[in-house]
């Protein structure tokens, strides 16, 4: 059975679970993580993840969500949420320079404030890296992250690189500092994403769809939903050459 490791699944409307559960368990996905955005989305979560079993939570901040400095009430809030015993990740947590994100700064202190969070109660992290060119010419999302991950020694927590977006030399970098990487939906389309899955190792990748509510694609039918993981992983079968039931997709 598949794992759809990263989805936002708690931010759709309570009518919608039922039937995107079955859809994805009638697709062999049986475990679904739902990342918290804010400290609000993560009760969110972990209150979907108290009412079904194969759901589970996460618990973080976003770095695109930040409205502030991350404070202490905040990381007081997130580590008391993170003591739930349906919690069973640290995420949505990471960087992301689009440009309209907020300060760089806060998202670093943000981050590591929340690396520290999940080391207190040795939860997994999931993170999120969003690179974009800055007008100064800089791509730095990857080298912050990369060096704040080292800098606290989170690789010791595991977890994976979400949604990655990248070629073969980053994906090593991930991977070294004791992380997966977790492919979603582009893998189906971009060649470099592709080329990374053939080659690193199979227990290096996990599989999620980043589902979220959609409203902008008009067609419901279309909407990214969890059942989607299973996609993604007969194209990892097909580039690694094995049957997808040998494909665990282990979480840690
Ligand atoms: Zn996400």
């Amino acid at each position: 059975m598949l794992i759809d490791i990263h989805t936002h699944i708690q931010q759709h409307d309570p009518s919608e679970v039922d039937g995107m559960l079955q859809r994805a368990i009638d697709a062999g996905v049986s475990t679904i993580f739902a990342a918290g955005t804010t400290i609000e989305d993560s009760k969110r979560a972990i209150a979907l993840a108290e009412t079904y079993p194969n759901i589970y939570a996460g618990v973080g901040i976003h770095p695109a969500d930040l409205e502030a400095p991350i404070t202490t009430e905040d990381t007081n809030a997130l580590d008391e949420l993170a003591t739930h015993d349906r919690v069973t990740v640290m995420s949505e947590i990471g960087i992301d320079h689009m440009p309209n994100s907020p300060d760089h700064h806060w998202q670093e202190e943000a981050f590591a404030a929340q690396i520290q969070i999940a080391k207190n109660h040795d939860l997994p992290i999931v993170f999120h890296v969003r690179e974009h060119l800055d007008d100064l010419g800089r791509l730095d999302a990857r080298t912050s992250a990369l060096s704040i991950l080292a800098d606290l020694d989170a690789g010791q927590l595991g977890g994976a690189a979400h949604y990655f977006q990248g070629n073969y030399d980053y994906a090593c970098k991930v991977l070294d500092l004791g992380f997966k990487i977790s492919f979603a939906k582009p893998l189906l389309r971009s060649q470099e994403l592709q080329d990374v899955a053939k080659r690193i190792p199979i227990d290096a990748i996990v599989l999620e769809t980043d589902s979220y509510p959609q409203p902008f694609k008009k067609n419901r039918a279309r909407w990214t939903e969890p059942k989607d993981t299973r996609q993604v992983a007969e194209r990892v079968a097909q580039l690694k050459n094995i049957p997808l039931e040998t494909l665990h997709n282990r979480f840690v």
